[in-house]
């Protein structure tokens, strides 16, 4: 956005843009199924959604072997982010304030949202790897600690901690204080792969997880998403947002349709990877190092200032995004589709 104001701003010719590789959204689209429900949907507009929301929990419980009063929908889960920040740092009556446990480069919304109530972030450094340090997070709960907040796959470095050890933190550490992991990009792991944490919040775990259909369903613009969480708390959070009531009838049911179309979410997830492993070679072959993503976006260090490379890239139509991390600027390019990633590749040796 910023850079779309800037050349509004000196009212230099906006480029075409020919890959927009910038927030992490799926690049081809929405599954078939979903795509027939919305149009079938479009006769339900004038409601409310009454069971479709219902409808598509009791999918989601089933899946995920918790109840249905186990999940809460909302419209994206950036709003479940920020009704997280408001309950347990925002509250005068639970003290307000305190600590939110994190890591360094991470997803900001919640940590943002805690900052304006008054919370201090505890951000610890990642490891070399660029994964979250849960060995020393958990040195840090103390008794301001509100609530510890992780992202995994993390956004931006793509990383993942192995299953077994966010299991074993989630344990240990949810018996002091409320866990809470964004698991927005958890699709693109194969099911296989994926931490078994929905098992937790069933057997009772302090424990709370968000999920969108953002990424792999490509949802990014109809808005739909997920907590999975203890029954009791998604009942206060209600208080918080109207997360429940947000998503339309038509989103709800382009959602199910959707859920149940593994199909689609194989064949996303398998682009992504053909996609990024283009990527990868790339930028091997022209002596860049990048962090091996588990996402639908890579992170490599840039030798060229943040702006110039952002801006270098949308002159020649490739809209892609920058970050610094200990003063090294990156770039954090989302995965789009072969050709487009072919683009990128094309511009970027043309500009470094
Ligand atoms: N969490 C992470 C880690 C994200 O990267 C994003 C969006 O990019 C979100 C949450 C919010 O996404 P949405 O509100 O579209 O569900």
């Amino acid at each position: 956005q910023a850079l779309v104001n800037e050349f509004a701003r000196l009212g230099e010719p906006m480029p075409q843009i020919k890959a927009r590789i910038a927030f992490n959204e799926n690049p081809h689209g929405l599954s078939p199924k979903a795509k027939d429900a919305i149009l079938k949907a479009v006769e339900s507009g004038n409601r409310y959604a009454m069971f479709e929301g219902q409808e598509l929990k009791k999918l989601i419980a089933d899946k995920e072997g918790v109840k249905p009063e186990n999940i809460m929908l909302s419209a994206g889960s950036s709003e479940l982010l920020t009704a997280m920040a408001v309950y347990f740092t925002g509250s005068a009556a639970k003290g307000g304030g305190g600590t939110v446990l994190t890591s360094q480069f991470t997803y900001d919304d919640l940590l943002g949202c805690a900052k304006k109530f008054g919370a201090k972030i505890d951000a610890v450094p990642l490891t070399k790897e660029y994964r979250f340090d849960l060995a020393a997070m958990k040195g840090k709960v103390g008794p301001d600690t509100k609530l510890v907040y992780i992202c995994n796959p993390n956004n931006p470095t793509g990383t993942i901690v192995p299953a077994a050890e966010l299991v074993a933190f989630c344990k240990e550490v949810s018996a002091k204080v409320p866990v809470f992991i964004d698991e927005a990009y958890i699709d693109f792991l194969e099911p296989k792969d994926r931490p078994a944490l929905p098992k937790l919040v069933a057997e009772g775990y302090n424990l709370f997880l968000t999920r969108t259909f953002s990424k792999i369903h490509g949802f990014a613009g109809l808005r739909l998403g997920y907590a999975i969480g203890p029954e009791k708390f998604l009942e206060s959070l209600q208080d918080y947002s109207r997360g429940e009531w947000n998503p339309s009838v038509t989103t709800l049911k382009a959602g199910i349709a959707s859920y149940q179309d593994e199909e689609w979410q194989n064949f996303c997830r398998t682009e992504n990877t053909k996609a990024s492993n283009l990527l990868y070679k790339g930028l091997k072959d022209k002596g860049y190092d990048y962090v091996p993503s588990y996402a639908n976006f890579v992170l490599f260090p840039i030798r060229m200032k943040t702006k110039q490379f952002e801006k270098e890239m949308f002159s020649n139509g490739i809209l892609t995004s920058t970050r610094e991390y200990n003063n090294q600027p990156f770039c954090r390019v989302s995965i789009g589709t072969v050709d487009e990633m072919g683009l990128f590749m094309d511009v970027f040796k043309k500009i470094v």
